[in-house]
């Protein structure tokens, strides 16, 4: 079993006890691939990924009711979309829709082995409010992101600056 596949077990495992014993107000969604899925996507990171960032569309997936809050999503096809520049693809928000103009979720790769979202993945993950987003930075190790928790962190702090703009301004 891989590193990665024995971390998402081991989350499964943990997750139902962390969230009955704190009654997250919202469900938690654990992304997981398909096994075949998985040894595809590493294998396409590991061939251009070093060379430019790629961009690639979930175009299915099934969603596993695991337990009250929990959700387990499984990933069953992607679709390379288009490479970009060395650092950057231009307006990731216009590519990976379905055939009813609905936006797929994306994962795009980042070279350097830092998975974390830049300010501008942000706003498009955001923007786009698909299901789930991913950023890949090794053939197994990706971040996911949801478009709501964006959103959320954005309405929270939009509240702040409204009920206490002395002590919310930067
Ligand atoms: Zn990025």
């Amino acid at each position: 079993m891989s590193r990665v596949s024995v971390g998402v077990t081991t989350l499964l495992a943990l997750l139902p006890i962390i969230a009955s014993a704190q009654s997250l107000p919202f469900t938690v969604a654990v992304i997981d691939w398909q096994p075949d899925e998985r040894e595809r996507q590493a294998r396409s990171y590991r061939s251009e990924a070093a060379e430019h960032e790629v961009l690639y569309c979930v175009e299915s997936w099934v969603v596993h009711h695991i337990s009250e809050g929990l959700d387990r999503i499984e990933i069953t096809s992607v679709r390379r979309d288009v490479a970009g520049g060395k650092r950057a693809i231009r307006d990731i928000g216009s590519h990976c829709a379905d055939r009813d103009g609905k936006l797929l979720p994306t994962i795009h790769t980042h070279s350097d082995g830092n998975c974390q979202p830049s300010p501008s993945d942000l706003v498009a993950i955001a923007t786009r409010a698909a299901p789930f987003d991913g950023v890949q930075c090794g053939d197994r190790y990706v971040v996911w992101l949801f478009a709501w928790q964006i959103s959320a962190v954005f309405e929270f702090r939009e509240r702040l600056r409204w009920q206490s703009p002395d002590t919310s301004s930067r």
